[in-house]
């Protein structure tokens, strides 16, 4: 393809994701194609000779959007969002047409210095203390590809610092601490890093909120049993519900323990801290005054499309003290005099994709102003859908709303319904009927045994018509559910 081709190219792409956003609402959510649908339809080896360009760009319009599930959708409800936009979708276009792997300043000195910019933006978007910014020369923040990666680095540097404390201790007296309601991406450094795990309880009277209390005693026990706790993986904003641990509480402990480092992980709700009215609920200023690092996904609530995860230190050493490791084909003077961020020192990789130029053109089209709008519109959204439940008479809140995110199920008031077992095979049903539809995309979670749906609202394009007809439709599935119940058949489910 030569220069003219790809404008040529480059036009009709545009032209045919503008016909994609127009016709968007008008899709179904969910991509209805059977498992391995693709693999009919396409050749198991490359072409021999290259394809004519118009045919594969008809390709990807016939073969794979059919596929894809709209995650843009506004009725998409399910996971969490990826909120992303077309100033967002620029941004990466411009990264990708130079392809930047911008592991230090000289490879790429615009790379390095928008990232360190605009991670300092970011951090002033949401509050977070001067100590966490670039500017201060001590802390500072970097974008990553996931919230996995971000807590897998604050293990590697939590557990490099304290090998440089104790340098006698085994690898098998490390733990890293979650708790139950901790992101799978706990379980998973675990076993990554062959360090042991252990799982902190929350209750959900504590609507499934790590207490101080609960990690005052798990330390004790572990010091008495001569185990070295590296890590408290934190959460703001739950997965599965949205719950916020103490870090209050947190605090007043790890000012006890101070060998405890504590990585706050905030991957979808971390971005309502762009709006002072959430900063208290979130404990800002507890992460401010003793997290040691904090990340958020920009590409979840964010506005960014996919991938900007970003993450936040309270000392810069700490990471590049664990994965600073200068081949004599990477030294540079820059590197050398100490006078620039290298930040290849900061993440896993060496090579890194140039994400802060769509975090740019998003901060700017949008202003803080424009973003706060995105996330209260989310939330105010949310909340009109609470109300709509609390009119029911047989859909229940299981855990205080979180943010934009609902846990309901269906409880319906009769004697009947008391018992567990049977109000979940009612809810398994309920989702299976909700998940046979393709105009709406909710998905499950389990909370103290109790099978349970999420309701999360982020996408962009949703409006409170939306709300209204996933409501209508939740309740009309509820009522189906509860007649297929009556129906004899539908007892062999327990
Ligand atoms: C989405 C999410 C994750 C996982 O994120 P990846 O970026 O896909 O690794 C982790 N933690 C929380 C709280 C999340 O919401």
């Amino acid at each position: 393809m030569d220069v003219e081709q790809f404008r040529k190219a480059g036009y009709q792409a545009i032209d045919r994701i503008c016909d994609y956003y127009y016709s968007l609402q008008n899709k179904l959510v969910v991509a209805r194609v059977q498992l391995g649908y693709l693999k009919a339809l396409v050749p198991s080896t490359p072409p021999e000779s290259g394809e004519d360009f118009q045919i594969i760009a008809d390709d990807y319009q016939r073969l794979i959007v059919p596929g894809l599930t709209h995650w843009q959708h506004p009725s998409f409800f399910a996971y969490f969002p990826t909120s992303c936009t077309f100033e967002g979708i620029l941004g990466d276009l411009y990264s990708s047409s130079v392809s930047n792997p911008g592991f230090n300043w000289a490879c790429s000195p615009a790379c390095s210095e928008l990232e360190v910019v605009v991670m300092d933006w970011a951090a002033k978007l949401l509050g977070l203390a001067p100590k966490f910014m670039n500017d201060s020369g001590v802390g500072g923040g970097v974008i990553q590809s996931t919230a996995s990666e971000c807590a897998m680095l604050a293990i590697v540097a939590a557990r490099a610092s304290h090998q440089r404390i104790y340098p006698d201790t085994k690898l098998e007296e490390f733990i890293i601490y979650i708790t139950s309601q901790t992101h799978s991406l706990g379980i998973k450094a675990g076993m990554v890093l062959w360090l042991s795990v252990r799982i902190l309880e929350v209750k959900a009277e504590d609507n499934y909120s790590l207490r101080g209390d609960t990690l005052r005693s798990a330390l004790e026990q572990d010091k008495k049993a001569s185990k070295k706790p590296l890590i408290l993986i934190a959460t703001v904003g739950t997965t599965s519900s949205g719950a916020i641990d103490n870090l209050h509480e947190i605090k007043g402990v790890v000012e006890d323990h101070p060998y405890l480092r504590v990585h706050v992980d905030a991957a979808w709700g971390g971005v309502a801290f762009s709006c002072p009215e959430f900063q208290k609920l979130g404990y800002l200023d507890e992460i401010n005054e003793f997290a040691d690092s904090f990340c958020t996904s920009f590409h979840k609530w964010g506005l960014v499309n996919l991938d900007a995860t970003a993450l936040w230190v309270r000392d810069r050493k700490y990471l590049t003290e664990a994965l600073n490791t200068t081949p004599p084909y990477l030294r540079t003077k820059q590197g050398d005099a100490d006078t620039t961020i290298d930040y290849r020192n900061w993440h896993f990789a060496v090579g890194r994709r140039f994400r802060s130029s769509k975090l740019w053109f998003v901060l700017r089209s949008f202003g803080v102003q424009g973003f706060q709008q995105h996330i209260r519109k989310s939330i105010r959204l949310n909340n009109l859908f609470v109300d709509l439940v609390k009119q029911s008479d047989i859909i229940k809140i299981v855990t205080p709303p979180s943010l934009s995110l609902t846990v309901f199920r269906l409880e319906p008031p009769s004697q009947q319904w008391q018992d567990l077992q049977s109000l979940n095979a009612l809810n398994t049903m309920l989702f299976g009927r909700i998940s046979a539809r393709d105009d709406i995309y909710l998905t499950q979670t389990i909370l103290s045994g109790k099978v349970c749906i999420r309701f999360v609202v982020g996408a962009e394009r949703t409006k409170e018509s939306h709300i209204r007809r996933a409501f209508d439709t939740i309740l009309k599935e509820a009522v189906l559910a509860l007649e297929e119940w009556k129906r004899p058949s539908a007892y062999s489910v327990l």
